[in-house]
């Protein structure tokens, strides 16, 4: 078996035996319990989540809880089918009308993660002679979604708008031209010129899809979103996107959209039809956070970017650098992949659970460790945190590139 040629499967670009020898593999850390303020329990360590997602601190909250606990009593833990057929419950339609509420557009749908959304609905949504136009740093999910499609992918250096527009002005009118974009890129909490990218989409008549995965419930003083950020008419995007993952602390991802293309997708996309429906809990865990989220927006949201400017400030003035980020994603400048990789264990034996990010997901030669704060973080814990950072990026600092041959990055 191990001797066949080629091997099978191919081999993986993550030399995990080289990176558990050279003591720096730390993925899939478990977590054994979540504790209050931002911290969690990793077997019997006491860590600070500074990886998380739980942008508004919402996780574990009681009303919460209980609401999936009441929905469990109610319909059970299983969904008996997908959506299309046994699978759609009264808490499924109550969730979709209130997203579409939110989002003020006309439907909603929502899918069993944001990966499923996102993947799904590209498939369809467009046909052979049509074309897809990415930013190259979209999120894989919508990358993906684009490589299902029988359109063409076309992607763009990041951020760069002049060559969007000689895309877009190139490809015939006959084409559908669909544009899809990561409001804020998860990787670097920088924010999309979406306002810039509508009129392009305009003056070119192409469709605009936007995923707001880290920018619905952050961005703006109301957590409004990338339309609350640039003051957009929401029917100025086409489609948006976004997941109930993250600041909602459940799972699932959704669309919004024109009740024509809410319809579409219902009946032609096939992770939706062919996959089982979200379960109760879930959703039911979806709809609390979210009444919350309409009564305590401004609080919570406030205090997200309170903790965020607090955790910026520390450590500018500990000389920690950091990119510029719109978001409180802060993403902590290491340079060299090896360092970043012994920057996140260091963390890690410290008490904060971080990941480094290497190349490809960030460009060669800017590895990064990727924090971010919650609006449940303590501010003497940020300052804490701040501060083994900068200590443990100082001791990185005089360490020759270090003796590793096993864990090769790129
Ligand atoms: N889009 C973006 C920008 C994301 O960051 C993510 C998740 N990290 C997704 C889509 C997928 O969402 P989910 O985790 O709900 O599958």
């Amino acid at each position: 078996m191990n001797n066949l040629t080629p091997p099978f499967p191919p081999e993986t670009v993550w030399d995990v035996e080289g990176g558990k020898k050279a003591g720096i593999y730390t993925w899939f850390k478990e977590i054994t319990e979540e504790l209050p303020d931002g911290w969690v329990l990793s077997g019997k360590k006491k860590m600070l989540m500074l990886g998380g997602y739980s942008y508004l601190g919402l996780n574990k909250r009681p009303e919460i809880n209980q609401a999936s606990i009441d929905s469990i009593q109610k319909y059970g833990t299983g969904m008996s089918g997908s959506r299309f057929l046994a699978g759609t419950t009264e808490i499924h339609t109550r969730l979709e009308e209130k997203i579409a509420a939110l989002h003020q557009k006309e439907g909603a749908i929502v899918y069993t993660s944001g990966y499923l959304a996102n993947i799904s609905s590209l498939a369809c949504l467009l046909r052979k002679r049509d074309y897809i136009i990415c930013d190259k740093q979209n999120h894989a999910s919508m990358i993906d979604g684009a490589r299902y499609s029988s359109a063409k992918l076309v992607r763009y250096p990041h951020n760069d708008l002049d060559r969007l527009q000689e895309i877009l002005r190139n490809i015939p009118d006959s084409s559908r031209k669909l544009v899809i974009i990561d409001a804020i890129f998860s990787m670097s909490g920088k924010v999309a010129d979406v306002p810039k990218i509508i009129s392009l989409c305009k003056k070119y008549n192409a469709r605009l899809m936007v995923d707001e995965c880290h920018s619905m419930y952050v961005l703006g003083e109301n957590g409004g979103g990338i339309t609350e950020y640039y003051n957009i008419n929401p029917d100025d995007i086409d489609i948006i996107m976004a997941t109930l993952s993250k600041s909602i602390p459940a799972s699932g991802g959704y669309i919004v959209s024109s009740k024509k293309m809410i319809n579409y997708l219902r009946h032609e996309s096939r992770g939706f039809i062919y996959s089982i429906a979200l379960s109760t809990p879930m959703a039911a865990t979806a709809i609390k956070a979210l009444e919350i989220f309409q009564v305590e927006r401004k609080t919570l949201v406030s205090k997200l970017h309170d903790n965020t400017l607090f955790f910026k400030d520390k450590l500018s003035n500990l000389g920690v650098p950091f990119g510029n980020s719109a978001t409180s994603i802060v993403p902590i400048l290491v340079g060299d992949a090896m360092k970043a990789a012994f920057a996140a264990k260091a963390c890690q034996e410290n008490g904060l659970f971080i990941h480094a990010v290497f190349p490809p997901v960030v460009p060669t030669g800017k590895a990064i460790l990727r924090a971010s704060v919650t609006a449940a973080h303590k501010k003497k814990d940020l300052s804490q945190a701040a501060t083994t950072i900068s200590h443990i990026l100082a001791e990185l600092e005089h360490m020759e590139t270090p003796p590793l041959t096993g864990f090769n990055l790129r």
